[in-house]
């Protein structure tokens, strides 16, 4: 379908439907990934500070004839840096070479040490994350130096990634928190539906980013039976499914790829049947999965 489909962000500003995901792509691929992006029509990017490729990917995004005004830019504060949101910020912006992203987003709920031994992944003595004791900083706080972004013009929206509904309730009762998020961005598939969250984040005005349509790495979920069925009876791709049912249920979808051909393919998303929607839907009564975890050492996922 590909017809722009757009869902409007608490924030007033629409998100396109469906997104490129830029995770895990080299420098060299995410330049042309980009450019042929923004060639075959997506005019939304998600991108991050933590996967070090910002630089080819604003610089695809300068060299597109597309202006940037009408492409969608997300980038995330990474996890070392929730006590320095203002600086973070402006480092992205120079990275990707414009004066504002569309959105900001809370990469993970968990603030790591700023000077450890690592700038961006510093470990213990025993090898685990190096997180900040809760007590000198927590994702509230870092909450609260993202709204003063809003003031800035260096961001259209805030928003947060890899929160469940337990965390969300702590960061909207929060005293401090005046700005509600206006997308909540996770790992969100036929089987990890994320049912519950889903309708929380819709209760509270959050919108949903997909991420990991696919399964994630080398896209395991295309070989899901019911995926395949569904595909065949429609003459589309198991892509084409998984991120047409993301959208459909409300979700914007972000697929990574850098294949110029599967770039282009992905962008045509189509209805789906309702039939097809529920067979979809109840794939998780069987088969349930978590493909992104990184061993944070506390819990995040409280929703499972
Ligand atoms: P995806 O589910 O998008 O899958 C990507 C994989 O699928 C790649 O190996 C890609 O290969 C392959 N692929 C893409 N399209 C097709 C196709 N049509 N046919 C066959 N294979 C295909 O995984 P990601 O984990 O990358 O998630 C998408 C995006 O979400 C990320 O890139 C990132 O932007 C975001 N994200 C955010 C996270 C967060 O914490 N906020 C965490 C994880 C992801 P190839 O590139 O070789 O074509």
């Amino acid at each position: 379908m590909a017809t722009g489909r757009s869902y409007k962000l608490n924030a007033g500003i629409s998100i396109p439907a469906l997104g490129l995901g830029t995770w895990q792509s080299p420098d060299a691929e995410v330049y042309t990934a980009v450019l042929t992006a923004l060639e075959v029509g997506y005019k939304h990017i998600d991108s991050a500070f933590c996967y070090g490729n910002e630089q080819p990917v604003g610089k695809a995004i300068a060299d597109s004839p597309v202006a940037r005004e009408d492409i969608f830019l997300t980038t995330k504060l990474w996890s070392t840096y929730h006590s320095r949101v203002a600086e973070a910020l402006d480092l992205s912006l120079k990275n990707l070479g414009t004066d504002y992203v569309d959105l900001y987003l809370m990469h993970w709920p968990v603030p790591m040490n700023p000077a450890g031994n690592h700038p961006m992944f510093p470990t213990r003595a025993d090898g685990s994350r190096d997180l900040v004791a809760e007590a000198d900083w927590d994702f509230v706080k870092t909450w609260a130096e993202m709204q003063k972004l809003l003031g800035t013009g260096k961001v259209k929206a805030i928003g947060v990634c890899n929160f469940s509904i337990h965390n969300l309730e702590i960061l909207l009762k929060a005293p401090t928190t005046t700005v509600v998020p206006a997308v909540n961005q996770c790992e969100m598939h036929p089987y990890l539906p994320q049912f519950k969250l889903f309708e929380y984040c819709a209760a509270k005005g959050i919108h949903m980013t997909a991420y990991s349509p696919l399964g994630s790495t080398s896209a395991p979920l295309q070989d899901e039976a019911v995926v395949q069925k569904v595909a065949e009876a429609n003459g589309k791709s198991a892509a084409q499914v998984l991120i047409s049912w993301g959208i459909q249920r409300g979700a914007s979808v972000i697929p990574k790829s850098v294949t110029p051909s599967r770039i282009e393919a992905n962008f045509q998303d189509f209805v789906v049947a309702d039939a097809d929607m529920a067979a979809l839907d109840a794939i998780s009564k069987t088969t349930t999965k978590r493909v992104v975890s990184p061993a944070w050492g506390v819990k995040i996922f409280h929703d499972e």
